[in-house]
């Protein structure tokens, strides 16, 4: 890069924005990072060779609020009603081998919309 003649040392990385997991656009700004903690393995150990069904992250999102639910959503992990969407989130058992997830923090039953 070069401005009037004089040399710019390009620094990429300071430019090379982290992408939105809801949205999939550039996060301006520090981007939200969300994990997911692994608390299946505490109720079972898997089997050999059975990985945890769910990545833990940490996703990176904007600060879009509507984002990290609507991604869950997508992935098969509806957001409890009942939570905020924080920084680390529990995965919930909803039966049938699939998952919500939840901040844990409400005293009341958690609450997940139908799919
Ligand atoms: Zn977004
Ligand atoms: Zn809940």
């Amino acid at each position: 890069m070069e401005i009037m003649g004089i040399k710019i040392p390009t620094v990429l990385k300071e430019n090379s924005a982290a992408v939105c997991a809801g949205c999939a656009r550039e996060i301006d700004g520090t981007p939200f990072r969300m994990s997911i903690l692994d608390t299946i393995a505490i109720e079972a150990a898997p089997s050999f060779g059975l990985a945890s069904p769910i990545n833990p992250g940490p996703f990176q999102f904007c600060s879009d609020p509507a984002c990290p639910p609507a991604w869950a959503t997508a992935r098969g992990w509806p957001v409890c009603q009942q939570s905020s969407v924080r920084e680390i989130m529990r995965p919930i058992a909803l039966g049938d081998s699939r998952h919500g997830l939840c901040d844990g923090i409400h005293r009341d039953a958690h609450e997940f919309l139908p799919a």
